[in-house]
């Protein structure tokens, strides 16, 4: 059996996690200080704010910002739902824009044409680790006096024109989840500049308890748990300052991919624009035009049979029931998101996923294209 992922965790982090036990500090301690002061160097940001998961430190951004009922929020529908549910969960609502046919990241032309006087901010997502094209983009958003909020959740050690991803949001975010470029088992993180924006997170994520000086009983405003312990944050000390490597071994997977699969006719591979240092978060084809979903469907079939797990990465938000529901979505109204969203196939991709694991996965993969047309 090939996973889809699979996660990579060395000794030296096993142990990082044991050390914990031996202390009395579990939870609000010093890991998470630590971890935090690391991620934001990373991202080049003044704060970092840590979260029990990538969702609720997009939910901690949406709040602080004080983005509420009437309130429109401009994002993709090409993500992870989370990205556009954290927006539904203060009441506001999810404004869709497609996607870019090569990047599948948010189109510029057409974010600024749904722009409206209840638009209050523009969450942006840096999919699959590709950056969105950012220079357009916060040249609209200053244009039109809107906050822009980054989900960089797969992008951890991506870049932009030599800036990293999670630096370009007035907040920004990153995910640990296994499957991410670093993994605390769950957790995620707020990274920003602006001081207030941090000191409004840290306070509702731990129960609205004040950002310093406060009791344990005293909670200034509607708060949380959303606290991310001391074991899970050793774990990411650890995972990060192996960053550099993880990504050479993403980069190096890709490229085994790419060698391998450039001369199939069928596919259409991961494109990396320029300016784009990627860190991988998945690796994704695409099925030419003449393929149906079905077929894409029985691909994935064919494949799980043989012991490869792929996924379909994504499946259109707008077209998710409550998103039908909610807000009367309906199908043919993003073509690109949809089309693409059809037709892609998520390989089976991981650090340590060798050589001759790749061989067998593309071999199988060609059975399965052959079989199907
Ligand atoms: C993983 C992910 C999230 C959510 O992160 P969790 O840690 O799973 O809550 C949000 N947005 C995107 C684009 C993601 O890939």
């Amino acid at each position: 059996m090939i996973p889809l992922s699979s996660p990579d965790i060395t000794n030296v982090e096993r142990r990082a996690v044991l050390s914990i036990l031996e202390t009395d500090r579990l939870s609000l301690g010093p890991k998470a200080k630590e971890f935090e002061k690391r991620i934001a160097a990373i991202a080049k940001r003044k704060y970092a704010v840590t979260a029990n998961s990538g969702t609720a430190a997009l939910h901690l951004i949406i709040r602080a910002l004080g983005i509420g009922k009437g309130d429109e929020v401009i994002t993709t529908p090409f993500s992870f739902i989370a990205s556009a549910n954290c927006i539904v969960y203060e009441g506001a609502k999810p404004v869709f824009v497609d996607i870019e046919e090569q990047t599948f990241t948010i189109d510029p032309a057409t974010t600024e044409k749904q722009i409206t006087p209840r638009t209050k901010a523009i969450l942006i997502v840096d999919v699959f680790g590709h950056p969105a094209d950012w220079n357009p983009l916060l040249e609209i958003a200053e244009r039109h006096r809107l906050k822009v909020i980054e989900d960089s959740a797969e992008a951890l050690g991506s870049s932009y024109r030599g800036k990293p991803c999670g630096s370009f949001g007035v907040a920004s975010t990153f995910s640990f989840y296994p499957n991410k470029q670093i993994t605390t088992g769950e957790g995620g993180v707020v990274v920003t500049d602006d001081p207030d924006i941090a000191e409004l997170c840290q306070s509702m994520a731990n129960q609205g308890r004040k950002a310093q000086g406060g009791t344990w009983l005293e909670h200034v405003r509607i708060g949380f748990n959303y606290r991310l312990p001391e074991i899970p944050c050793a774990l990411g000390i650890a995972q990060l300052s192996r960053l550099e490597k993880i990504v050479q071994k993403r980069t190096r997977v890709a490229r085994w991919y790419t060698e391998r699969l450039k001369e199939v006719p069928e596919l259409e591979l991961p494109v990396v624009a320029l300016g784009v240092k990627m860190s991988w978060f998945v690796y994704v084809v695409r099925l030419s035009e003449k393929y149906t979903v079905l077929q894409r469907d029985r691909v994935i079939a064919f494949m799980a049979e043989k012991g490869i797990q792929c996924g379909t990465y994504f499946s259109p938000i707008h077209l998710q029931p409550p998103y039908r529901k909610m807000f009367g979505y309906r199908g043919g109204e993003f073509p690109v998101t949809e089309r693409v969203g059809s037709r892609t196939i998520a390989l089976p991709f991981f650090n340590n996923l060798s050589e001759k694991e790749i061989d067998t996965v593309v071999n199988i993969l060609k059975q399965a294209l052959a079989y199907v047309s």
